[in-house]
């Protein structure tokens, strides 16, 4: 490519997060390329704030109202328009950006991605959970908005790197790689007795705390099977899960003449967020380069669903229906911040996803009050499902 490159005007949705640090990392490392417009976290308003006097934004927004006082004070003297709660995260995702990085964690990132992706830029896209509970209602606005989604999750990011849109009737299968978590080789009694600190220390990357929660169960792999079946508009049959301990290669696209191409690099989300920021130009970034032969062996296997049964549960939702992704995704962030909270065991997650998906029905998805209606069903359905294990386990003595 040549000529002078174009200032590209980003947003940030989730700044503060690891997504959002990481691409700040990139961002900052070339501030003759992008102005940085909008920036947004959930309550830490301190790093916000921080990111805010380094890069000038036009504005910032912080969800939890009640920093909305301390960050205008620490932003005092600055021309940045400070906004709050979560309409304050919508309008900032308005501010028109070339680019938007949509890395909150969770369904709280549905509005503002949305929001996003109807202003008709570039969305990258790290916030998986919004696409398990609203994916057609996201790709019809990517097709009505003329919106470019460039995914930014490895496996989805490798997939898209090698994926042959003008033969795709030639794709026998998508591969998705997982790593298999820190509890990959333990038995479900290991894994019943594991603690929230435990759970978080990925062994090759470092991610927020939910992610990395998400990864222990494999809900993560699950959640990504509904993400590659929107993004790549591939049925749940044509998506595969294959263990591979070391994220080298980050996911593979099988062709019918028996070809199988893949993507690979060291577990940095640098590189594809990198991708996403210089498409469809690449862009030097500083991880760590590849050196197969220090590896020397990767290694893969099936996953076990008998010891990961989120992963099931998850393909069970996909073909149940978008009403039992919705409660499978609400489910899954009650379950899962219960367990950073100490309230229940990490094996409860997958049992409270369980319960929560079997009570759903075929409600109507159709519009955005739709999917958050019956997301709050799910919340409330997953917290009496806490509830109840805790009062069984009372029953039974059972203090663990
Ligand atoms: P994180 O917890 O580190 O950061 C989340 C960000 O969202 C923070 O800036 C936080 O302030 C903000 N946030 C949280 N709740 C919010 C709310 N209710 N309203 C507004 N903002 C809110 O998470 P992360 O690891 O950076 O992950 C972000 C997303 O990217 C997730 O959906 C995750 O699945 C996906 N993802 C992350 C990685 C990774 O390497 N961390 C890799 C692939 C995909
Ligand atoms: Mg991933």
């Amino acid at each position: 490519m040549s000529g002078a490159k174009q200032r590209k005007r980003i947003a940030i949705l989730g700044s503060t997060g690891s997504v959002g640090v990481n691409t700040l990392d990139l961002v900052e490392r070339h501030p003759e390329r992008y102005d940085v417009v909008a920036l947004t976290a959930h309550s830490n308003y301190q790093a916000l704030a921080a990111q805010a006097m380094r890069l000038n934004p036009e504005v910032v927004a912080i969800a939890d109202r009640q920093s909305y006082h301390d960050l205008k004070a620490a932003l005092a003297g600055t021309t940045i328009r400070v906004l709050a709660g979560d309409e304050g995260i919508v309008e900032a995702a308005a501010e028109l950006a070339d680019w938007t990085m949509s890395a909150i964690v969770g369904a709280a990132g549905l509005k503002p991605t949305l929001t996003a992706i109807r202003q008709g830029g570039t969305v990258a896209l790290a916030n998986k959970e919004c696409l398990v509970c609203a994916g057609p209602v996201m790709m019809r606005a990517v097709a009505a908005s003329g919106a470019t989604l460039l995914p930014v999750d490895s496996e989805h990011n490798a997939i898209f790197q090698v994926f042959d849109s003008t033969n795709r009737d030639r794709i026998e299968q998508i591969i998705l790689t997982a790593s298999g978590g820190p509890f990959r080789d333990l038995s479900i009694a290991e894994m019943r007795l594991k603690t929230p600190a435990q759970a978080v220390a990925h062994p090759n990357w470092s991610m927020g705390a939910k992610i990395s929660v998400d990864s222990a169960t494999m809900m993560n792999k699950g959640l990504e099977v509904i993400e590659a079946h929107y993004l790549f508009d591939m049925p749940d049959q044509q998506i595969d899960v294959l263990i591979h301990p070391q994220s080298i290669i980050h996911s593979m696209v099988a062709y019918v003449d028996g070809s199988v191409l893949a993507q690979l690099g060291a577990p940095d989300m640098r590189t594809p967020i990198a991708y996403c920021l210089a498409w469809p130009d690449r862009m030097p970034a500083p991880s760590e380069r590849l050196d197969l032969a220090r590896i020397g062996q990767l290694d893969f296997s099936a996953p076990d669903v008998s010891r990961f049964p989120c992963l099931q549960l998850a393909r069970a939702a996909l073909i149940g229906g978008q009403a039992m992704t919705i409660c499978l995704n609400a489910a899954n962030e009650v379950a899962v911040a219960a367990f950073l909270a100490g309230k229940t065991g990490f094996c409860d997650i997958a049992e409270v996803v369980e319960t929560v998906i079997a009570a759903a029905t075929a409600w109507d998805c159709e519009t955005v009050d739709q999917i958050i209606e019956i997301d709050q069903w799910a919340r409330t359905a997953a917290t009496i499902a806490i509830d109840g294990l805790g009062s069984a386990k009372l029953a039974s003595g059972d203090d663990d």
